[in-house]
């Protein structure tokens, strides 16, 4: 981690007041990150609790990060990596993880590289962070709402500058309480109130008409990391059904949106699993257009002339048996009596009857399975927000807005997103340490 946060603090810097607006992943790094710099900081949460959405993190074990190098972090960006270059140097998963270790959280790193608290629990990352708040004197405000940032318009600028700074400052934040509304005071103000995905977390999206009433603009937005429904009727028959080492690919006309190998799973209205989550945030909205075919290959393993092969050779062996019979030897149960209907053969036909023109059908389908992704599932279902607050109105070095001075905006609310593995939560630990270093270094 940079050095700086062993500074010594000054007294003006100790006068400095924050106000950070969500008590997600990034708002919690970054106002323990502040407090420790000396700022005093308040970090207000619309829910009766911190971190809600990080307790289901990595189902309930929190895939805190990627114990990835940083350039190998901003491969796995999907969205404006480029923008990510300061705040993966400002923390990186090393840093994360020395952290929390720091922090008395006991890590462990697993297949893929992705970093979980040992115990398997992530309260554990969320009570590292809840005990750093309070060592550090952060003021937590529970059960309160940030309903509007406070601004005041900036000193009348040159018009024939070609530089033009923020229209307007922050001055504070009104907030809404049981008890009523009320105005605080800041110097700064951090908006971390993530994305849409999961509502039930806390995740209002209020965050996206914060910054739009400070001059911001908010690009489309869609569900990410999400399964998919699909077209074809027999995958409710599969529903529960998941298939290991397969390979999916989805096309948009002829070209490949998305090819990879992996894992995934058969619902009552598609598909899911993380092969199909990375197809999600990979192919994103194009999926709900025209001209989209998905397939997977259920035999990888094997080109189209060893799977004949094998058909030709069970065949031969049980002339006399139903097709439907030999079948499992070659897929798993729930996919027996599909296969043949999609390849348009009677399953009761005899294997010594079989047609060479129906058995290079059935070699077809398990090399080419068809699953039509037809929309993305909603909000309620995606791990993260495709989309968010426009990064060019964003200084990538801290954070601050360039609409609104003093105002920083951090983590998923902003357009950025990458794959599972950790990686989304780094965006937030990132994001919330390159800015906490800029508003405790910022002049007051
Ligand atoms: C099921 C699931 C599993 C996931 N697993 C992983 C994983 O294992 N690894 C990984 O890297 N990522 C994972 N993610 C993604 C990760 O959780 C998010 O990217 C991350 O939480 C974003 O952090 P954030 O602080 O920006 O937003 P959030 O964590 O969503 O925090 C925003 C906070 O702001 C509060 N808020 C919103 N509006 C207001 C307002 N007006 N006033 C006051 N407070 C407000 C919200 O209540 C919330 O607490 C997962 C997501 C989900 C849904």
């Amino acid at each position: 981690m940079s050095k700086e946060g062993n500074e010594a603090v000054t007294p003006a810097r100790a006068k400095k007041r924050v106000i950070v607006v969500g008590g997600g992943a990034a708002g919690m790094m970054c106002a323990a990150l502040l407090a420790e710099r000396g700022l005093n900081v308040q970090l207000i949460e619309h829910n009766e609790r911190l971190g809600k959405k990080l307790y289901i993190t990595g189902k309930g074990r929190c895939n805190f990060t990627n114990s990835s190098s940083p350039d190998e972090f901003l491969s796995a960006v999907l969205s404006n990596p480029k923008f990510l270059f300061s705040a993966s140097r400002a923390l990186t998963s090393r840093d994360v993880i020395d952290l929390f270790e720091g922090w008395g959280v006991e890590t462990k790193v697993e297949r893929g590289r992705r970093a979980f608290p040992a115990s398997d629990h992530a309260a554990d990352i969320i009570d590292a962070l809840r005990r750093k708040l309070k060592k550090e004197h952060v003021e937590i405000r529970l059960g309160t709402e940030a309903l509007r940032i406070l601004t005041v318009p900036e000193e009348e600028q040159d018009p024939s500058s070609k530089r033009r700074g923020p229209a307007m400052s922050v001055t504070g934040v009104e907030i809404g309480t049981p008890k009523g509304r009320e105005v605080l005071k800041a110097d700064a103000v951090v908006l971390a109130t993530g994305g849409l995905s999961y509502p039930s977390t806390g995740s209002t999206g209020d965050g996206y008409r914060l910054a739009e009433e400070c001059g911001h603009t908010v690009t489309d937005l869609h569900p990410s990391l999400v399964p998919v429904n699909c077209k074809e009727e027999y995958v409710r028959d599969l529903q529960g059904l998941s298939l290991r080492n397969v390979t999916l690919t989805v096309r948009k006309g002829k070209k490949i949106l998305f090819s990879d190998f992996g894992e995934l799973l058969f619902t009552h209205f598609g598909i899911s699993g993380p092969l199909v989550l990375s197809m999600s945030a990979a192919a994103g909205p194009a999926l709900s257009g025209p001209d989209i075919s998905g397939f997977i290959d259920l035999k990888p393993a094997l080109s189209i002339q060893q799977l004949d092969a094998r058909f030709v050779r069970v065949f031969a062996a049980s002339p006399k048996r139903a097709l439907k019979n030999v079948l499992h030897e070659f897929y798993p149960a729930k996919l027996v009596p599909v296969i043949p209907r999609a390849a348009g053969i009677d399953d009761e036909k005899r294997c010594g009857d079989i047609f060479q023109k129906e058995r290079e059908r059935l070699v077809t389908v398990t090399k080419q399975f068809p699953v039509t992704p037809v929309s993305l599932r909603g909000y309620q279902e995606a791990v993260v927000t495709k989309g968010g607050i426009r990064v060019r109105e964003i200084d990538p070095k801290t954070m601050e807005s360039r609409t609104c001075r003093s105002l920083y905006c951090i983590g998923e609310l902003l357009d950025v997103d990458a794959f599972t593995g950790g990686y989304n939560l780094q965006i937030a630990w990132s994001t919330a340490a390159v800015c906490a270093r800029a508003i405790a270094e910022a002049e007051v």
